[in-house]
């Protein structure tokens, strides 16, 4: 593929860069896409796959509405090696006032056509007998799924490569820019369109864009048959997923086929380095057991972190990036990247090729940034 040139050249085969890929592809445009390492490595690997609607603000809904929407239509076509399972996410109050959120949260999704179910205690119990007493209820969001994200990607490439995309891993990508992508190895890619989807190292390759790494650790324990059903989030992840300063842990636990639990989540800003902080683990597992006590003698097989990127406003970079007609990114994802990979190929592609995205983008333009998006 060396000083080759392309319709489409993409930086980065995460989830993000996997699924335009895919989508440019199927739209008839020749596509190459050039990672450092294997497809789906980067925050793929690391993340926990929740497909969930979310309602931050109307923008957030909008784009992980539509994006699990396009999961839906994609799951006759997946293959078993990604899991995709619509076990659905039971929002946990703890008490009455988050109860109040549970309702609030009923109303927005049922006025905007997401079916939801508003538990009570005995309602919660019956679902999850393994939380802990005491819990004042929640809201079960039943079209929720979770699956595996990197044969996710790996499918979405693979997809991509039928429709002729070109793949070249093992690459680095040293530069990005008016048409062309330089490599490590001293090759020069050139595309009429380049996409920077680099996640949380795009800023390495387009360095005025505001993007900051937030760092996660996960847990996944041995397999425990029955013990957990649905994806459950604390109502008070909302607060620390939200905060964009402090280092934060939440109760968030996923069912995975196999019967394996996946214990979530953290985030931490300025934490640089993968190495799990293990001040951050022993905070992270004893929220999860305070919420559920049976996982306190549970088995532990792997833990490990991730980076998400994290952008100022909460909403990713879908688009041309003002000042180079060629550049356009679609990065910026932090930690809804999995749920929102289709439907950003969707409307980048519709932006390259003119077409009329089914969402209104301007939310997501880079554009839109303006000095808030710059470190300087
Ligand atoms: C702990 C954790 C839990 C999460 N849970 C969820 C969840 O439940 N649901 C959800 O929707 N999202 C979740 N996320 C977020 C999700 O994982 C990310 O938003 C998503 O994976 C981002 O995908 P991406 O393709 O943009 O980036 P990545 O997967 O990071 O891919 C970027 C790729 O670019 C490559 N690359 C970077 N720089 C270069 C270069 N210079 N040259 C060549 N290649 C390069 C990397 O090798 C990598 O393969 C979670 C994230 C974390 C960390």
């Amino acid at each position: 593929m060396s000083d080759a040139t392309f319709d489409v050249v993409i930086v980065g085969a995460g989830i993000v860069g996997a699924a335009c890929a895919d989508e440019f592809a199927r739209r008839g445009m020749r596509v190459a896409v050039v990672d450092r390492d294997v497809v789906g490595s980067g925050a793929t690997a690391a993340g926990m796959g929740h497909i969930v609607v979310m309602d931050d603000s109307e923008a957030q809904f909008a784009l992980t509405r539509y994006s699990q929407q396009l999961w839906q239509g994609l799951r006759p076509e997946l293959p078993v090696d990604v899991e995709y399972e619509q076990c659905g996410t039971i929002w946990v109050a703890a008490d009455e006032e988050e109860m109040a959120e549970v309702r609030r949260k009923h109303s927005f999704y049922a006025e905007r056509g997401v079916p939801t179910t508003v538990l009570d205690t005995q309602a919660l119990r019956r679902l999850e007998p393994n939380l802990r007493d005491g819990m004042a209820g929640g809201l079960l969001v039943g079209e929720d799924v979770v699956l595996y994200p990197p044969c996710a990607a790996r499918f979405l490439m693979k997809r991509a490569q039928k429709h002729g995309a070109e793949l070249r891993l093992g690459a680095a990508v040293t530069d990005i820019g008016q048409g062309r992508m330089r490599l490590s190895d001293g090759a020069e890619i050139r595309g009429a369109v380049l996409v920077n989807a680099a996640g949380a190292w795009a800023p390495e390759l387009t360095g005025e864009v505001g993007i900051k790494r937030r760092k996660g650790h996960l847990v996944i324990t041995d397999r425990y048959p029955g013990f957990l059903r649905h994806q459950l989030v604390e109502l008070g992840y909302l607060k620390s997923a939200h905060s964009v300063s402090s280092d934060s842990v939440a109760f968030n636990v996923q069912p995975r086929r196999t019967w394996q639990i996946l214990i979530g989540s953290s985030r931490q800003y300025g934490a640089e380095h993968k190495d799990v902080d293990q001040e951050i683990l022993r905070r992270m597992l004893q929220r999860a057991q305070k919420y559920m006590p049976g996982l306190g003698p549970m088995s532990a097989v792997r833990t490990w972190t991730g980076f998400r990127a994290a952008t100022p406003d909460k909403l990713p970079l879908i688009g041309p990036w003002p000042g180079d007609k060629s550049l356009f990114l679609a990065t910026g994802h932090e930690g809804l990247g999995i749920t929102t990979s289709l439907a950003t190929a969707r409307i980048l592609v519709d932006q390259v090729t003119g077409a009329k995205p089914e969402i209104p983008i301007e939310p997501y333009l880079p554009s839109r940034a303006g000095k808030e998006f710059t470190h300087a």
